[in-house]
Formats: C-alpha cells, sequence, structure tokens
C-alpha cells in the first residue's frame, strides 16, 4: 500500500496544483464525448494509451470487457451504458479487448472454474463469442487462437452493444457511434474493427 500513498501525496503536491482550474471546472459536471469499455487488466491504461484527461472518458471495465446483451441482468454494465447515452449523450461508445487476455485465454484453455463460480458466470458471456471467429483465423497455434478469440470477443460484445435500446436508437438517428479496438500490450499499437470489411486494422488508417 505503500507506493500507493505516496503517489497521492506526489499527486496532492505537485500534480493537482498544475491542473487546479481543470478540476475546479470539473468539480460540478461532466460531459464526456466517449463511453470506454474495456476489460479490467491493470496493464491497459486508456488515460495513458489516448492521452486523455480528466473528463475525457466515461470508463466501464470488467473482466474480458465484456457486455451482456440487454435485458440479460440488471446489472453495472447495462446501467452505465444507459447512463452515459441517455445522461451523458456520448457521441462515441469504444469497445476495447487487448492482447494476452486472461479472460480470454480461461475460456480458451476450458480452465477448471470449480473455485470460481462468479467468473465461470461471467465468462459465459465470452464462450458465447466463438461464432464471431473470421473463417481465415488460424486454428494451429496456441497464441494466434487467443488473439483470434479476443478479435471474435469485441465483435461479439460489439453485437451485444448493440442489443441496447439506447445505443440502437443513437445508431439509427447517427448520434451515436460504436466502434471496437484491440490493444496490443507489446507494442502499444490499436488496431480497429472495420465492421464493413469485418477484418481488424490500424487505427491511425481510419482517420
Ligand atoms: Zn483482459
Amino acid at each position: 500500500m505503500k507506493h500507493l500513498v505516496h503517489g497521492y501525496l506526489r499527486f496532492r503536491k505537485d500534480v493537482f496544483p498544475q491542473r487546479k482550474d481543470n478540476f475546479h471546472l470539473l468539480a460540478e459536471r461532466q460531459a464526456p464525448d466517449v463511453l470506454f469499455i474495456t476489460c479490467a487488466d491493470s496493464r491497459v491504461v486508456p488515460d495513458l494509451i489516448l492521452q486523455t484527461e480528466p473528463g475525457d472518458l466515461f470508463i466501464c471495465r470488467n473482466a474480458g470487457n465484456v457486455v451482456p446483451p440487454f435485458g440479460e441482468a440488471a446489472g453495472g454494465v447495462s446501467a452505465t451504458v444507459e447512463y452515459a447515452v441517455e445522461v451523458l449523450k456520448v457521441k462515441h461508445v469504444i469497445l476495447c479487448g487487448h492482447s494476452d487476455c486472461g479472460a480470454v485465454k480461461a475460456v480458451l484453455d476450458k480452465k477448471d472454474m470449480s473455485r470460481l463460480p462468479m467468473t465461470s458466470k461471467w465468462l459465459k458471456y465470452v464462450e458465447a463469442t466463438w461464432q464471431y471467429r473470421e473463417p481465415g483465423d488460424p486454428i494451429g497455434d496456441k497464441k494466434a487462437q487467443h488473439t483470434a478469440l479476443i478479435h471474435a470477443n469485441i465483435v461479439a460484445q460489439l453485437h451485444n452493444l448493440k442489443t441496447h435500446p439506447e445505443i440502437a436508437a443513437g445508431l439509427a438517428k447517427e448520434t451515436l457511434q460504436v466502434h471496437g479496438w484491440y490493444y496490443d500490450i507489446m507494442s502499444g499499437a490499436i488496431e480497429v474493427y472495420d465492421q464493413h470489411a469485418r477484418r481488424f486494422g490500424p487505427l491511425e488508417d481510419s482517420i
């Protein structure tokens, strides 16, 4: 815990004073344009990767960057999506998976989950993503299989996202866009899913 408290003290002493005006502006309201849904993995740090500031991203995290289909459970993800779209009026929803995802690996390796009943239930949403693998995806090499399933999971969760009525309405009215991203921890590169071509390509090529 010590390094956390030391970090906090550095923040109060050095960082906060420099950004005081921004924090004061944000103290009573937020108006982020982006809902960012990603894995709980400690190596994925959205504000660092995207160089964003407090107030920029409304973030929702869980094991495996899962969005349960609408109506299955009044869980934290559904509530966060609803609030982001209906109240904050975000213009973009980014669903971001990442390399070496443990949640996807547990499904791929068919790990014994008897000691993790809650995780096991949650990962059923990842198990259901096999059907979204592309026919050309490699089936031999374990690492390639893992990446293919991580990609499929991103595509599947985008589908689930669109079952939420506020997302479907936003897409129909063109007030909202959804994006599927894959973040590679080793290189720092982000790929974006092209929903028409059904493949991932460099994020920088999409602008
Ligand atoms: Zn993960």
